[in-house]
């Protein structure tokens, strides 16, 4: 059996913990600074804590519980981390540095249920849901590896959960690790720093809606009808496009002023990139009155999904009939494709050139330890 995994508890849980070893309260803060503010993963590396103490936390907890497998590096500086959970289950996470800062992609599930037909992931199913502890130390591990253990990160972190799984089909842990990730004497990423991403669970956008101290949302969309979305999202046989698109109103009314919520189109070569199409997206957003803004994301490929990317004309096209219509719309540029790194490859792949599409480079492969 796992013992307690400390980076998943709440300063109020670790503080109850603490106090059951007949330790006060400040040792609990201790910890949880040595966890989460200098992201240390092991007691031993907690030296302002006595030995006797640690000693005692570690026969009744662990520090870490995810092991770093092997870590890819792209040609265009994005990392991808392959991890296991204790029971040997999968874990990826994405690290990609950007101009004015860096954003870590994190799972939320190893594996995914759902079986969107233009995503690697999906071909895992689902293997388990992670806990809090497990979203947490994915981010602390990538911090680690891009500035070092306790180094004060340069630039702000922001947070995307768009990697394996689908998040809103585990959404206490989600929302847990999100409210201990923001504790400013731990990591300090704040809500507003955090998007989560949805296939379109109706009931759970509703929820999130009502939370005051919430991440921003992305909604992926994929096609414009129900027809075609029934069959790259079979989600959507569940919860349709009206009812999703109205739970994305209710969620519009609570935006703050200046919240983002977005919409990701996955742009699929000949299958959802016509005009037709972008003229019936724009038409749909509109007429729900939905002001939110589309990212449009050039498919990513891998073996064996059956699609292409569409081209980088069709993409513009297509963006500019969104905008004509009053639709803002973004194309996102595709970050670490050469090691399976983007949206949509998330597989517990070995990043094997001969599994990627033959024009990108190949990668440079790394074992370490962190
Ligand atoms: N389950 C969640 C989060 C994971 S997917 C969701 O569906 O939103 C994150 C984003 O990657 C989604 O917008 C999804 O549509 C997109 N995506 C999935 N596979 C892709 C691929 N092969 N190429 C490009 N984008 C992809």
């Amino acid at each position: 059996m796992q013992s307690l995994h400390l980076a998943g508890l709440s300063p109020a849980e670790l503080t109850e913990f603490v106090a059951g070893l007949g330790e006060p309260a400040y040792r609990a803060r201790q910890i949880f600074a040595g966890l989460h503010h200098r992201r240390l993963r092991s007691f031993a590396a907690m030296t302002d804590v006595p030995k006797e103490l640690r000693a005692k936390l570690s026969k009744q907890s662990t520090a870490s519980t995810l092991a770093l497998e092997s870590r890819y590096l792209s040609s265009d500086g994005t990392r991808r981390y392959l991890m296991k959970t204790h029971d040997n289950f999968p874990v990826e996470t994405v690290f990609i540095p950007e101009e004015r800062r860096d954003t870590i992609c994190f799972s939320s599930q190893s594996g995914c249920p759902l079986q969107c037909t233009f995503c690697l992931t999906a071909q895992l199913g689902l293997l388990r849901n992670l806990t809090a502890g497990e979203i947490v130390e994915q981010i602390i591990i990538a911090l680690n590896d891009a500035y070092g253990v306790s180094v004060k990160t340069p630039r702000g972190t922001n947070l995307v959960g768009m990697g394996a799984g689908e998040p809103f089909l585990n959404f206490e842990a989600l929302m847990k690790a999100i409210r201990i990730m923001k504790e400013p004497e731990g990591l300090h990423i704040v809500p507003r720093r955090v998007t989560v991403s949805t296939a379109g669970v109706v009931p759970r956008i509703c929820e999130l809606a009502t939370i005051p101290d919430r991440p921003h949302l992305a909604v992926s969309l994929a096609a414009p009808t129900d027809e075609l979305r029934n069959e790259l999202m079979p989600i959507n046989r569940k919860w349709p496009l009206s009812e999703l698109l109205r739970a994305c109103e209710d969620f519009q009314e609570s935006l703050k002023p200046g919240e983002r919520f977005t919409f990701e189109y996955v742009m699929l070569d000949g299958r959802n990139d016509a005009d037709e199409q972008a003229r019936q997206l724009a038409n749909l957003l509109n007429r729900h009155e939905l002001r939110a803004k589309v990212n449009l994301i050039p498919h990513n490929p891998a073996e064996p999904l059956p699609y292409q990317p569409s081209s980088m004309e069709r993409v513009q096209t297509f963006r500019e009939i969104l905008e004509s219509k009053g639709i803002r719309a973004f194309v996102r540029q595709p970050r670490g494709r050469d090691i399976l790194a983007a949206c949509g490859q998330l597989a517990a792949r070995d990043a094997n050139p001969a599994q990627t599409v033959s024009d990108f480079a190949p990668a440079k492969v790394e074992s370490l330890a962190i």
